[in-house]
């Protein structure tokens, strides 16, 4: 991608998130634009960049160590998120390598990345990722189980700023938005991870404080 598609690409969303924030009576500065850069190669990412983006999401910590180092150095401000599963024998590095962590989902994970924050003495924002279409295929906890794996996070130290969801593929996005919304306000939670290629501006009217964007951003992936 040349830098003058990207530069367009970005323009045409961040003006897709602004109008959808405005109808919705929302300020476009609540909304932060997250290019989920997962399978491109630093070369294309790097237009993206040189156009003024900062935010991007990878969902492979292998992947993610693999590409970013460079890309940090040559660039100041960059803010990486992970959005893609995470085992728990990876969280050292997870917490390593991101500013934001969206895919808390289990007890498990959140013991081992509170030991690997306090080994490295860096804390990334945490999201805890719900499973709001109770899909047993996906990850994330179940709406259930939401209460209780709040409560290890509050007693272990683990502070949470919202929450994050995949509503399932194929249905209308919004009920499931809707209700991702509805428990992270009874939960006091301030931030919302929904939205993608497909739906984010209807995620942005529902309270989306984070979108996750990849194709609309960079292309079909392979
Ligand atoms: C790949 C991915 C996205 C981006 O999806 P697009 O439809 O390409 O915008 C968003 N969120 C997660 C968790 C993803 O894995």
């Amino acid at each position: 991608m040349s830098d003058a598609a990207a530069a367009e690409r970005l323009d045409e969303v961040r003006r897709r998130i602004d109008k959808a924030a405005r109808l919705a009576g929302r300020s476009p500065g609540e909304v932060t634009l997250v290019a989920i850069s997962k399978t491109h190669p630093a070369d294309a990412i790097a237009p993206l960049i040189r156009a003024g983006q900062r935010h991007f999401g990878e969902n492979k910590v292998q992947e993610a160590a693999a590409k970013w180092p460079a890309l940090r150095a040559a660039h100041d401000g960059i803010v990486l998120h992970l959005v893609g599963s995470l085992q728990s024998n990876k969280a050292e590095e997870a917490v390593a390598l991101f500013d934001v962590i969206h895919v808390v989902d289990r007890p498990s994970l959140v013991a081992a990345l509170v030991k690997a924050i306090a080994k490295h003495g860096r804390q990334p924002d945490c999201f805890v990722q719900v499973n709001i279409g109770d899909e047993p295929q996906k990850g994330g906890c179940a709406v259930a189980a939401l209460p209780a794996l709040l409560g290890q996070c509050r007693e272990s130290g683990l502070p949470i700023v919202g929450l994050m969801a995949i509503p399932p593929a194929g249905l209308e996005p919004a009920p499931y938005f809707a209700l991702l919304a509805d428990l992270a306000r009874r939960h006091g939670l301030a931030q919302l991870s929904i939205g993608m290629s497909g739906d984010f501006e209807t995620a942005v009217t529902l309270g989306a404080t984070h979108v996750r964007v990849g194709t609309a951003l960079f292309g079909e992936r392979d």
